[in-house]
């Protein structure tokens, strides 16, 4: 059955994850649900960087997964992989696993008034993007489309949280291609 399952990584709200469990509905047509555990990602904590390492939280989350599902962690901390400054978020392509952070996403965070709106909706870009990731999604040359690329906020905001026409069809075929997949030898 395929569905998407949200997993909430440190503290993020009630309100905000409703909303993004909602968008992904509209966006993949899957069920989604919110799961009740909550990971508690002290353990990817590096101190000198006051960051957590994605692909550690990544990792952990692998080691808890059920199957059959791709699963999304909801960040409300901060995330780095050691070769950039700071990522909105890791996935593992054609994987199950994927985390998105909230953190950089809030106005807050560029010292501006927070816009609750514009942030929810970057969110869900982002969220859709990773999922994207997993489901064998690469890079999307179309600035518009969920898979395009962003290294920051004003690159969010001029994307959608859809996906471009080809983007569309590999999403459609990794949800639909799962059980004609399993079933051939690899
Ligand atoms: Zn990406
Ligand atoms: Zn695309």
């Amino acid at each position: 059955m395929n569905g998407i399952e949200l997993l909430p990584v440190g503290e993020i709200s009630v309100a905000v994850l409703d909303e993004l469990r909602a968008g992904l509905v509209s966006v993949f047509r899957v069920r989604c649900e919110i799961l009740d555990e909550r990971l508690d990602p002290s353990f990817a904590f590096h101190a000198e960087r006051k960051q957590y390492h994605s692909s550690q939280i990544l990792a952990r989350m692998r080691n808890a997964l059920r199957g059959g599902t791709q699963r999304l962690g909801v960040a409300g901390v901060d995330l780095y992989i050691p070769i950039l400054t700071f990522v909105f978020g890791e996935a593992e392509v054609g994987g199950a696993s994927a985390v998105v952070s909230f953190h950089r996403l809030r106005q807050e965070f560029y010292g501006l008034p927070a816009a609750p709106e514009i942030e929810r909706q970057r969110l869900l870009k982002e969220a859709a993007h990773e999922v994207g990731h997993t489901l064998e999604l690469t890079h999307c040359d179309d600035y518009r489309c969920a898979m395009a690329p962003s290294h920051s906020v004003e690159w969010i905001d001029l994307k959608d949280a859809a996906f471009c026409h080809d983007c569309r069809e590999t999403v459609f075929q990794a949800w639909n291609g799962n059980t004609a997949r399993a079933g051939r030898p690899r």
